[in-house]
Order: C-alpha cells, then sequence, then structure tokens
C-alpha cells in the first residue's frame, strides 16, 4: 500500500513524538474522514511530531496486531495514540485494536504500565462523554484545530501522561473517570474558520475506488442553521460558521494541483447554506475546469437553476433527505420539507439525467402504519414519472436513533418488529425503477445503545469487542456483563441528562435539556 500510496508523510527525526493517528474503521472510511485527513497533515505540519496512522484491517473479528502504515511501528510503541470517533460502533473496532495490541482496556492499567496515552475526539464523544472517558484517557471536548497542538506540545516537551496532568480538566480535555474534576469542561471551537488549518494535501491511492472517487475534499461550513430536533451534527457543532469564499478557492486550487484530481467534494452539513455556494460551483466549474460532488443538499434550497448547476458540476445523483412525507411528523422533528417540492425537485434532476436518492426515517414520535402507507403510495406515484432506469430513485430508510443533547433524546428507539413490518410496507412499493435499502435493525439497536449508554455500557463495549465485536455478539457480551440493555434503547432515564450535563459545558442550557424530557414525558412524542 505504502508504494502505491498519494501524499504519505515520511519524516525522519530521532526525538519526535511519536503519534498514532488511529482510525477505528478500515483505509477506505479512513480516506473519506476530512477530519481525519486534517489531523494527519496538521500534526505532520509540526517539527517536533511525527504522526502515522492505523486503520482497522476488519470490522469484526479477530484484528492482527495494529501496525502502522508509513514503518510498520506496533501500535504499542507510540507516545499517544488519537483516535477520531464518528460513529458509536467505532467504539468497539478502537477497543478490538487496542486488545489485539496487548494494551489495557482500563486507564489506570495503561499509566501503571507506561502503555501510551489514548485520546478520543470527535461528535460521539463530544455529546455523551459518559462513555467515552472509560474508554479512553481524555476526551477532547470541541474541536480539533485548536486542541490538538495543544495536546502534542505538552506531549512533547513533559510526556504523554504528564501532558494528561497538566491538561486535564482544561477547557476541551476531558479525563478519564478515574479522575474528578470537580466541575464542568468547557467545549472549545474555532471561531473563525479561515485561521483554521485545512490540509492540502490528501492521502488516497490512486484508483482505489474510495467512496469520493478521485477529489479534494474541501470543508465549506460548519455547523448547521436548521438544527433539526434530532441532528447531532448541528448540536455538536454549533454555532453555524463559513469559510470565506476567498480561502475555500485558494485551498481548491492548490488542492486541485498537489493531488492531481480534477474533482472537488465539498464538506458542508448544508451546502447552499453558504453564501456562496452557486459562485463556488460556478468558479470550480468555469475556471478550474474540474467538477464538482456535493454530499448534502436540502431539497428546499434546491430548484432548476441549482439542479442545471449541480448537472453542470458532473455530478450524477442527488440526494434529499425530506426524512417523512407527513406534514405532522415533520413538526416533531424540525424538519418539514414540503412534499410537492420533493416531488418536483425529483422530476427535474430527472429531466437533466441526475439519478435521485431519498432518505427517510421511520420510528418517528406518533408515527403509525398509516403513515407509512402513504409513504409507500407518494413512492410509488412519484416513480412512476421517473425515467425506466434502474434505481433511478432509491430510498434510503433509516430508524429514528435518539441522540443526546438533541430535543429527542429522550425517545425511545422503535420496536423491532414494528420497524420490520413498516419496512416491508415500503419495500411494497418499489420496482425497477424504485429500489428501498432499509438500515439493518441490529446496528441501529447497538447504536442507540452506545449513544445513550453509561459507565454498564462502556464495560459491555469492552466485552463485546473481547467477542470479536459483531453485530450478534453485543448481546452475548451483554449478559457477560450482566447489564439488561433493552432500557438504554427503549426507555432512558433523566439521570443520564444529568451525568451529560455536569462533565460537560457545551452551550446546551441544562434547563432545556430538562425540558425536553418534560414534554417527552408528557406528551410521548418527545
Ligand atoms: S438540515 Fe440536515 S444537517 Fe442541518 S440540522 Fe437538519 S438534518 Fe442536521
Amino acid at each position: 500500500m505504502e508504494l502505491r500510496e498519494h501524499g504519505v508523510v515520511i519524516k525522519r527525526c530521532r526525538d519526535c513524538l511519536r503519534v498514532a493517528l488511529l482510525y477505528p474503521a478500515v483505509y477506505s472510511a479512513a480516506v473519506a474522514s476530512l477530519a481525519y485527513q486534517n489531523i494527519y497533515y496538521m500534526l505532520n505540519s509540526l517539527g517536533y511530531v511525527y504522526a502515522e496512522r492505523i486503520v482497522a484491517k476488519s470490522m469484526a473479528g479477530r484484528e492482527p496486531p495494529p501496525r502502522s502504515i508509513e514503518t510498520n511501528r506496533p501500535l504499542k510503541d507510540f507516545d499517544l495514540v488519537i483516535v477520531p470517533i464518528s460513529y458509536e460502533l467505532d467504539y468497539v473496532t478502537l477497543l478490538r485494536l487496542l486488545i489485539s495490541a496487548g494494551i489495557d482496556t482500563s486507564s489506570s492499567e495503561r499509566r501503571r504500565k507506561h502503555q501510551p496515552l489514548i485520546v478520543i475526539g470527535g461528535p460521539v464523544p463530544s455529546s455523551n462523554p459518559v462513555v467515552a472517558r472509560e474508554i479512553s484517557d481524555l476526551v477532547l471536548i470541541g474541536e480539533a484545530e485548536p486542541l490538538i497542538p495543544r495536546l502534542v506540545e505538552e506531549a512533547y516537551t513533559k510526556g504523554a501522561w504528564n501532558a494528561f496532568d497538566e491538561l486535564a480538566c482544561l477547557p476541551g480535555f476531558l479525563p478519564a473517570s478515574s479522575m474528578s474534576c470537580g466541575r464542568r469542561v468547557k467545549r472549545v471551537w474555532v471561531r473563525d474558520l479561515d485561521k483554521a488549518y485545512h490540509t492540502t494535501m490528501q492521502f488516497r491511492v490512486p484508483g482505489g475506488g474510495e467512496p469520493w472517487g478521485e477529489a479534494y475534499m474541501v470543508e465549506v461550513s460548519r455547523g448547521c442553521l436548521h438544527m433539526c430536533r434530532f441532528c447531532m451534527e448541528a448540536h455538536f457543532l454549533m454555532p453555524l460558521r463559513h469559510r470565506s469564499k476567498e480561502r475555500i478557492l485558494e485551498l481548491v486550487e492548490e488542492g486541485l494541483r498537489v493531488n492531481k484530481v480534477r474533482r472537488v467534494a465539498f464538506y458542508a452539513l448544508s451546502f447552499f447554506d453558504h453564501p456562496n455556494a452557486d459562485e463556488l460551483l460556478e468558479e470550480v466549474i468555469e475556471s478550474f475546469k474540474a467538477e464538482a460532488t456535493i454530499g448534502s443538499l436540502r431539497a428546499d434550497q434546491l430548484d432548476e437553476e441549482r439542479l442545471e448547476l449541480v448537472a453542470r458540476a458532473g455530478q450524477r445523483h442527488i440526494a434529499v433527505a425530506p426524512e417523512t412525507f407527513s406534514p405532522r411528523l415533520c413538526r416533531v422533528l424540525g424538519k418539514c420539507i414540503a412534499l410537492e417540492k420533493t416531488k418536483s425537485i425529483s422530476v427535474e434532476a430527472w429531466r437533466r439525467g441526475l439519478r435521485v436518492k431519498l432518505y427517510l426515517m421511520i420510528g418517528l414520535p406518533g408515527e403509525s402504519d398509516e403513515d407509512i402507507e402513504m409513504y409507500a403510495r407518494i413512492l410509488r406515484n412519484l416513480s412512476k414519472q421517473a425515467p425506466p432506469i434502474r434505481e433511478a430513485l432509491r430510498v434510503s430508510v433509516n430508524p429514528l436513533i435518539p441522540k443526546p443533547f438533541t430535543p429527542l433524546q429522550f425517545h425511545g428507539l422503535i420496536s423491532e418488529r414494528d420497524y420490520m413490518r413498516r419496512i416491508r410496507i415500503l419495500r411494497a412499493a418499489s420496482s425497477k425503477v424504485l429500489s428501498i435499502d432499509a438500515l439493518s435493525y441490529r446496528y441501529a439497536y447497538a447504536q442507540a445503545i452506545i449513544a445513550r449508554g453509561d459507565e454498564r455500557v462502556a464495560r459491555i463495549l469492552v466485552e463485546w469487542a473481547k467477542l470479536g465485536g459483531r453485530l450478534g455478539q453485543l448481546k452475548t457480551a451483554a449478559r457477560i456483563s450482566n447489564v439488561d440493555i433493552d432500557k438504554y434503547a427503549y426507555s432512558p432515564s433523566v439521570e443520564l441528562i444529568y451525568k451529560w450535563h455536569s462533565l460537560i459545558d457545551n452551550g446546551i442550557p441544562f434547563k432545556t435539556l430538562l425540558y425536553s424530557y418534560e414534554v417527552a414525558k408528557a406528551t410521548g412524542l418527545g
């Protein structure tokens, strides 16, 4: 892999701080993570740090002892391990890798045995610090750019574990549960995106078939002004910030050149909220003679002109997430996209040769089978207007997985029986033109438990990782740990928000969280 890889950093420095940048998933997922790419190059831009990447070989089962891509160095031999956690199940992969490397899963044991310091960060740990601090030594609360340089500077000058002593409980640094701060740890975030580090070089294996293809990824905005009531990303990344058009274009010009690619992948939770979104696309097409990919579009921000622009940018499909077609349920979600809009932009997209992908959510508070029957009728009728090509309309269905620090955090996960029945109702509408995929219930159930878990769930994760981390092994791990996990999925308690809130200050007032609990209790609608 090293020989064929573009963008690998090879350094010769004897007394550098040795950092393992561990991505708890396989290589192709690491390539597509702009956060991971940024941290890799940000760390290696520091003369006294050598950051090497470690990825998983597989997402379940036995893992060979992990070694770095750059120098084949064993994970155990690093001073510091930094791990971005984007998805709840990443914890299990991280634990599988630690176990395989011979690193203890307990923070106090790691310290006693002089093993590497494990630091984790990202939306999942910042949203539920209770689970995160059981698994790591230090949890980064907030964003990487201000926190990681501070961490490695301390680790380089004083040693990794002494850096832990210096930084624990300061803004942005929540220590493992063996240490109590006596106060809430404040979230740290970037005020001005133009001044934040953004890499131009990005690693990949040319022709490796990565999810974005051969593209340079650039972050346009951070946060989202729509603040839908289920959306963890928008709540974690508050407030909305934009990078300036000038800075984005500077990055794009350089990024296309150094990576030798002709495609830009724009990263934003809602791309067309950027005040210069249309001009950015125009510039990419006209000035750079390149193509563009936008992952995140809101149907209510699209019109014929923008669809034309997206098609001219070389995109082959549009993906929009109305989540529901019900004018009643959309109000519970805080995301109402008019059905007529979804229909009209789908038809316009097909006219321009684009395929359409719609995301729907099942298990919303107050939802019934009749709602899903209505969705099936709508999809069947809509697909009649699609061109007669395979999968002109793709529908991806997910259950609502309630996340911490969102107004829907106390809603119970839909039961497996209801979920499967509603999926069957929807699938009855599928045809050659219309395909319907649904997230596995077992995967959603595991996510829901970890998202709203506590110390006991963290113990289960360790057992689960020892078993191999397969979805079917979660319940066995819970039995071994003697923990009833159903309650985390279906009826989380108010004590949880006390726990989350007593540990971190992320700007969301406690009374807001309590209010969402009271509403959930009183109405059953979350
Ligand atoms: S528009 Fe999308 S990204 Fe923004 S808050 Fe809603 S779901 Fe989240």
